[in-house]
């Protein structure tokens, strides 16, 4: 079996760049992306495997697809994309327009779309083992107060993993759903950094911890894997135990 070709996308940090070390560890030949120019990020998974940085805003489909076209160019093929740049720019309701609401669906929902499409577009007649990973969040399915436009963006991708998994199954290519849970990152870390807001975290998690972004990438590896080829239209939570857990009958500590 040849080493598999990766493309992730919005990967030069955070759970993105997570993701593209836990394949790069296992010798997959990797594409890596942002909006912005490289951060350093190319250098450390070239010394783990093969690497190319495309630079692509994928707030628009032409960029998502473009994004997509030229990651085949530098690898000969594709097997796995993974959907992961996104964005949260919520503000109380009240203040919530049409502009924020839009960069939110474009990138979180729409890109999405789109750069499936053109990996799906362009695989080789016959070739097995291709399969799609759309990061979503543990809000696809709860909700957190003033966070619409995010949670909503969220519950799409849930639906999105189901409707192309029964779309494309006819293919043989598989798609999922990696939800992850509150984890440290460039996105996260304002909110984080609220003084008192770590510890009530860390309280509330069951795992007694905020996320790294390390924590998430096995589960992508996993999904994209043989080991997974029976696996279809789920969404794995990476959360700690953030959704199993019930209301506390404990008293405040
Ligand atoms: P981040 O902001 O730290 O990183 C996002 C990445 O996407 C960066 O590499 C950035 O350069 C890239 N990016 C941003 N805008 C882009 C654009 N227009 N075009 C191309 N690339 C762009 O975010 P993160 O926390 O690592 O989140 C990654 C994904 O995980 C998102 O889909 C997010 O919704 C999801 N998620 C995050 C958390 C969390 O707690 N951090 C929890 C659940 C789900």
């Amino acid at each position: 079996m040849p080493q598999p070709c990766v493309l992730v996308t919005g990967s030069t940090h955070g759970i993105g760049y997570g993701i593209a070390e836990a394949f790069a560890r296992q010798g997959a030949r990797l594409v890596i992306n942002s909006h912005l120019a490289d951060n350093g990020a190319l250098a450390k998974l070239s010394a783990l495997t093969e690497c190319h940085f495309i630079q692509a805003d994928l707030s628009t489909a032409a960029g998502a697809v473009g994004l997509v076209r030229q990651a085949r160019e530098k690898l000969g093929r594709l097997d796995t994309l993974v959907n992961n740049a996104g964005t949260f720019l919520d503000t109380p309701f009240d203040d919530l327009t049409e502009e924020l609401f839009d960069r939110t669906f474009d990138l979180n929902v729409k890109a999405y779309v789109f750069a499936s499409q053109e990996f799906v577009r362009g695989l080789a007649p016959g070739q097995e083992g291709a399969s799609i990973i759309l990061v979503g969040s543990t809000n696809s399915v709860m909700a957190e107060r003033h966070s619409v436009a995010y949670d909503a963006s969220k519950g799409a991708v849930l639906m999105m993993v189901r409707s192309l998994a029964v779309s494309l199954a006819g293919r043989g290519v598989r798609v999922n759903g990696l939800g992850p849970g509150i984890v440290e990152t460039p996105l996260t870390k304002r909110g984080l950094d609220v003084p008192g807001v770590r510890k009530s975290l860390n309280a509330q998690i069951p795992f007694g911890r905020i996320g790294q972004p390390e924590d998430v990438g096995g589960a992508a590896v996993f999904l994209a894997s043989p080991a997974a080829g029976y696996i279809t239209g789920q969404m794995l939570f990476v959360d700690g135990g953030i959704l199993a857990i019930q209301k506390t009958w404990e008293p405040p500590v």
